[in-house]
């Protein structure tokens, strides 16, 4: 299939890959230079603009950093440039409400599309193994599903459009407030004399355990092997971490939901991002 693929950061670039090697003629484009090169040197055809990439692409997936900027790719380089009836893909996290505007105004000019952001980091695209939560119709979400499976390991509909982006936060709020709570828990327990692989071995067996804990652990030398590890490099940036929580809680106010701890939550990511953004954010237990 002739796919175009618009952005390829630290995602989207192994995404393009991925599709290479499952067979399909990727038609790529990035507004940096070296994004460009490492995608020829994965096997893409890449293009001196966007809308030279849609052309002709039967399908058209976006891996960008906001709302602001799909909306710009979409508007000026893909309506009118893919040939109608493309199914397009926006992988990007982004906010609800622009992912439903995005869909409603693509599919009001011949193309079915969805919003399919992604759990896993840069590792999870490189391998080919991200979870995609996929919002919009159902037959839309039927030709979408075989071209995410080539770039992950679960592909899941979530319901109408912009549930996709819905989804992911909402997981996103709950992960920073239990990764919040386990480090809390790790640092309390030491100040009361308790070693932290001790403390490990109870909780990750009785009614504290969650995937902080077990899958993630914020403390090195403590059950798998983790960016707490590695001196908290890699992993999920705190950054990025705080970018979500904002998402979620812009969604949280347009929707009435009361989000008490998710904003608390906002707050602390909101501090220690001003001078850790690119450290893991399971490195805030180091402030406490
Ligand atoms: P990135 O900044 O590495 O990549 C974004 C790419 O988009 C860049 O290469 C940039 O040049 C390109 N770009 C920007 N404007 C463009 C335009 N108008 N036309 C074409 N290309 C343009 O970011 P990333 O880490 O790859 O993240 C991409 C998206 O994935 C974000 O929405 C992010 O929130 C989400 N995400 C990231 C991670 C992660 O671990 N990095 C995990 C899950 C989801």
């Amino acid at each position: 299939m002739k796919i175009a693929f618009i952005g390829l950061g630290n995602m989207g670039g192994g995404m393009a890959a991925n599709l290479v090697k499952a067979g399909h003629e990727v038609r790529a484009f990035d507004l940096s230079e070296p994004a460009l090169a490492a995608a020829r040197e994965a096997g893409c055809t890449t293009f001196t603009t966007a809308k030279e990439a849609c052309a002709e692409a039967e399908a058209v997936v976006s891996m960008l950093p906001n709302g602001q900027i799909v909306k710009q790719v979409y508007w000026d380089d893909v309506i009118g440039h893919a040939p109608e009836g493309a199914i397009l893909l926006d992988c990007s996290t982004i906010d609800v409400a622009t992912a439903r505007e995005v869909i409603e105004v693509t599919e009001a000019h011949g193309y079915q599309m969805v919003d399919a952001p992604v759990s896993g980091g840069i590792a999870a695209a490189n391998g080919g193994t991200l979870t995609f939560m996929v919002g919009g119709t159902k037959a839309a979400f039927a030709r979408a599903q075989p071209i995410l499976a080539a770039m992950g390991k679960a592909v899941i509909h979530a319901g109408d459009a912009g549930n996709g982006q819905a989804a992911k936060i909402c997981n996103n709020m709950l992960l920073a407030i239990h990764m919040i709570g386990t480090c809390e828990a790790f640092a309390m327990a030491e100040k009361l004399g308790l070693d932290a692989q001790t403390f490990y071995d109870i909780s990750s067996v009785s009614s504290g355990q969650n995937w902080s804990m077990t899958s993630y652990c914020p403390v090195p030398g403590v059950g798998p092997t983790t960016p707490a590890d590695n001196d908290y490099q890699g992993g999920f940036a705190a950054g990025l971490m705080l970018k979500d929580l904002r998402l979620a809680m812009e969604a949280a106010k347009a929707a009435g939901a009361k989000v008490e701890l998710g904003d608390h939550a906002r707050s602390i990511y909101e501090a220690f991002a001003k001078n850790n953004a690119g450290l893991d954010f399971s490195g805030i237990i180091r402030t406490l």
